[in-house]
């Protein structure tokens, strides 16, 4: 099946709540539907000249959930509509891992929390720390998304996707995605205009093997007091609560994009050099941070955003959410322009104060 639409509302497809249009919205559910889509003559024209102009063909959506449109977009949106979670075998793996760990291909349009909720329910371990993250297999795995220290980049086994310019399938190993924080290989523009991802094969684990570092997950859990090792004998708490806590945590932080228009974290956390880190942490003693290694350290963006003064605040209909200072909002009605022009301020306003250069983790298109 396959959907086309010409001039197309894309306020349906990003969460942030951007008015915008695109020229083509195509839709489609098979590769051969994907195949089709490329090779219409109307599409290919499009792409081709989006090419001239030394912009990407086209532009891969999932739920839109880590996107700025900052306005009509001129050429081909693409949407994977293909669902579907499959238990695979591999000759190559042998039969003793294949008692400790199950394999998933899962389609690239599948939302994500489906796949932590159906893990959940089957006892199979890795997914649950990412409940609840928006979005869709195909984007999890280009974004490598993470939380509660977990990031997708841990459980895949492979990324299978449709090259664009061969015309034939291609699987990217895990290690070869170029995975780092928010980073793989398909976010770049080469990668990017060439591989469509169209579903991923995850490895998740058959033994209780859960991840509770986070003390936010333990104290959500009432377990801050019990030691690693009784964990690690016990059979509490649950995959599913483990699962439930951080939904609780999630919802209880961070707008719901159904409610506040928002891409979620708006800004990475930067990592900067130790030296630079000392210089700060002098200055600001009370200052947040994580050891990356050695020789870096990260810190939190919405702290900084926080100290210069942009907590709850808003600039015309864009503002900063009151609970998290990392995610902008779309008080209702905000173009893209009032979005960026709020992010440049903050940008600003942050490499004044504290010499550094915060990014942006939204896709700005
Ligand atoms: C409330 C909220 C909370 C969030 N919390 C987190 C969090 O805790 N951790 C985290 O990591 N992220 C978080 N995010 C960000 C977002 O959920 C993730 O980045 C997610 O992976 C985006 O999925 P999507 O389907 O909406 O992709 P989109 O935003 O539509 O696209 C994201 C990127 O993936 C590419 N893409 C999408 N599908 C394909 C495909 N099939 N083939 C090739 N490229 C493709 C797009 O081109 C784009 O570059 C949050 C967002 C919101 C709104």
């Amino acid at each position: 099946m396959k959907k086309i639409n010409i001039d197309a509302s894309l306020l349906p497809y990003n969460t942030f709540g951007m008015d915008v249009k695109a020229a083509v919205l195509a839709e489609y559910d098979t590769v051969n539907d994907l195949r089709e889509i490329l090779n219409d003559p109307m599409i290919a024209g499009l792409m081709q000249a989006e090419k001239e102009k030394g912009r990407l063909p086209f532009w891969h959506i999932g739920s839109g959930s880590n996107l700025l449109f900052q306005g009509d977009y001129p050429g081909v949106v693409l949407h994977c509509l293909a669902k579907g979670i499959h238990i695979v075998q591999k000759n190559d793996v042998s039969s003793a891992k294949n008692d400790e760990i199950c394999l998933l291909e899962v389609e690239a349009g599948t939302l994500w929390d489906d796949v932590c909720a159906y893990c959940a329910e089957h006892g199979l371990y890795g997914p649950e720390n990412l409940s609840l993250i928006p979005g869709e297999m195909g984007a999890a795995a280009v974004q490598n998304i993470g939380a509660y220290g977990v990031e997708i980049s841990d459980l895949i086994d492979e990324v299978i996707c449709w090259d664009v310019e061969e015309g034939k399938e291609h699987r990217f190993g895990g290690e070869e995605m170029g995975y780092g924080y928010r980073e793989s290989r398909l976010k770049h523009a080469a990668d990017k205009a060439r591989y469509i991802v169209t579903s991923v094969v995850l490895k998740v684990q058959k033994a209780r093997k859960l991840r509770l570092e986070y003390a936010g997950i333990k104290r959500a859990l009432g377990i801050e007091n019990i030691g690693e090792t009784d964990l690690a004998t016990s059979d509490k708490p649950t995959l599913q609560e483990v699962r439930e806590a951080v939904i609780r945590i999630r919802e209880g932080k961070l707008p719901d994009p159904k409610k506040i228009g928002n891409a979620g974290s708006f800004f990475k956390n930067p990592v900067v050099e130790n030296s630079v880190f000392d210089a700060l942490i002098a200055q600001y003693p009370d200052m947040p941070h994580y050891v990356v290694d050695q020789n870096h350290t990260k810190i939190p963006a919405g702290w900084m955003i926080e100290q210069c003064g942009w907590k709850g605040k808003d600039l015309g209909r864009a503002g900063v959410y009151e609970k998290q200072s990392l995610v902008l909002v779309n008080r209702g009605g905000a173009k893209p322009e009032e979005i960026v022009m709020l992010c440049k301020k903050i940008v600003e306003d942050v490499e004044e104060k504290f010499g550094i250069h915060i990014e942006p983790e939204v896709n700005m298109i």
